[in-house]
């Protein structure tokens, strides 16, 4: 699957033993977060335990819709991040999720011309893939 984004490599994550199930479930294109079963907050990035109430084995994986907004975004114009480089103006957009406005992606918004950022749409999630297969969560405006 071509990057809708012209020039840009994304970085292939490398998966670990506390993010495997994140990444897996992006394969199957699924948004997947950890869920504290004992406060009930979602977490994003995995965590080893509950920043909220500090369980340390009450996560469960709860897949979400992964529907949100853009909260803010900045325009990279001259990162030195190889694969960056080649797709540069490129946009770095802050989505806050609906199902919870705590957690927050980074979305390059596929389809957004660099700077042309409509700052509080509506987005929704989609799935591009890096050059290691492993298919990462982005966000389009719709
Ligand atoms: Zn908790």
């Amino acid at each position: 699957m071509p990057s809708m984004i012209p020039g840009l490599e994304r970085p292939a994550p490398v998966p670990n033993e506390l993010t495997k199930p994140f990444w897996d479930a992006c394969n199957e294109q699924r948004l997947v977060l950890q869920n504290c079963t004992a406060c009930n907050r979602l977490h994003y990035p995995p965590a080893q335990k509950c920043s909220q109430c500090g369980a340390a084995d009450k996560f469960i994986w709860k897949a979400v819709q992964g529907k949100g907004h853009i909260d803010v975004y900045f325009v990279i114009r001259d990162s030195r991040i190889r694969g960056f480089r080649s797709a540069q103006p490129i946009n770095f957009a802050v989505i806050t999720l609906d199902e919870d406005p705590g957690i927050n992606f980074l979305s390059n918004l596929p389809g957004t011309p660099p700077g042309k950022v409509p700052v509080g749409a509506a987005v929704e999630l989609m799935f591009e893939q890096t050059s290691s297969g492993q298919m990462v969560p982005e966000w389009r405006a719709i």
